[in-house]
Order: structure tokens, then C-alpha cells, then sequence
């Protein structure tokens, strides 16, 4: 596989999404780091767009509900490249009628290289980057050589 160097912008495009026994948490991690937040354009699956706009206030697009194929949308965005960083709390101690999208979905995630935090501690590292405050750079699958190598 040949890869090829990409570029984040400087307002990065971030999908939250929280399984419901991690929605608060992931509300209360919003609240903690708004001003961050605010800086970026986020993106969240339905249930956890509304609970994390009214508890913070913050601007979230919302897609559709995880179970009904928001985590799916939000694995297309990334594979269309117009996604940044993924803050994905899902709940390691429930078990999920849409496991095999959110397996699908971290899947994708790794695929396109991008920045991924499943749990508070990593979301704090992942805002509290520098890469959060400029442009950067990133390897990402050659599509291009990949296709030609199938043919
Ligand atoms: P929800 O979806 O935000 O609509 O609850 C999240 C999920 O379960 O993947």
C-alpha cells in the first residue's frame, strides 16, 4: 500500500458520539473544554448532538441516530476525507444492536489515519494538542496506487 500526506485544517472537523450510559460523560467533557470546542465545527450522531447542544450550548450538525446509521454516515465521512478527529465514547460494558457499525466505524477510522479518542483521557490529549491550534499534516491510503495495483 502506497500512502500520500494530507493536510488538516486549521478548524478541525470533529465527530462526538457517545453510546447513552457515556452520554454524560461526554456532555461533561464538552462542557470542560467549550472554549476549545467552539473553534471547531463538530458533528455528532442525533441523540448525543441534542443532549451535548443543550447541556453546553455548543453548535453541533447532527446526523442520524447511531442505531439507525449515524455512526455509518459518520464512517462515510471519513472515508470521503471531510472529517478530522473522531471522540467516540462508546460503553465497554453494554452490548450494542449496532455493534457491527460501531466496529465499522473504528475500522474506517484507522483506514483514513485519523485521530481517534474512545475515552475521556485520550479526548483530553487529543484537545489539548498543538496540532489542535494549525494546520498538519498526515499520511493517508494512496487511492490512486491502490486502485491501479487491483487492475
Ligand atoms: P445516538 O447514537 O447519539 O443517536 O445515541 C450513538 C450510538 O449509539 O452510536
Amino acid at each position: 500500500m502506497k500512502f500520500v500526506q494530507i493536510k488538516a485544517p486549521k478548524k478541525k472537523k470533529i465527530a462526538l458520539v457517545a453510546h447513552d450510559n457515556m452520554k454524560p460523560v461526554l456532555s461533561k467533557w464538552c462542557a470542560t473544554h467549550l472554549l476549545e470546542l467552539k473553534n471547531q465545527e463538530l458533528f455528532a450522531t442525533g441523540t448525543t448532538a441534542s443532549k451535548i447542544t443543550n447541556d453546553t450550548g455548543l453548535s453541533v450538525s447532527p446526523l442520524l441516530s447511531g442505531p439507525m446509521g449515524g455512526d455509518q454516515q459518520i464512517g462515510a465521512k471519513i472515508a470521503e476525507r471531510s472529517l478530522d478527529m473522531l471522540i467516540f465514547f462508546w460503553d465497554p460494558l453494554a452490548s450494542m444492536p449496532h455493534d457491527p457499525d460501531v466496529k465499522a466505524l473504528l475500522r474506517i477510522a484507522a483506514v483514513w489515519n485519523i485521530p481517534v479518542a474512545c475515552n475521556p483521557s485520550s479526548a483530553d490529549y487529543l484537545i489539548s494538542s498543538p496540532l489542535m491550534q494549525q494546520e498538519n499534516e498526515y499520511r493517508v491510503p494512496d487511492y490512486t496506487a491502490y486502485q491501479q495495483a487491483r487492475e
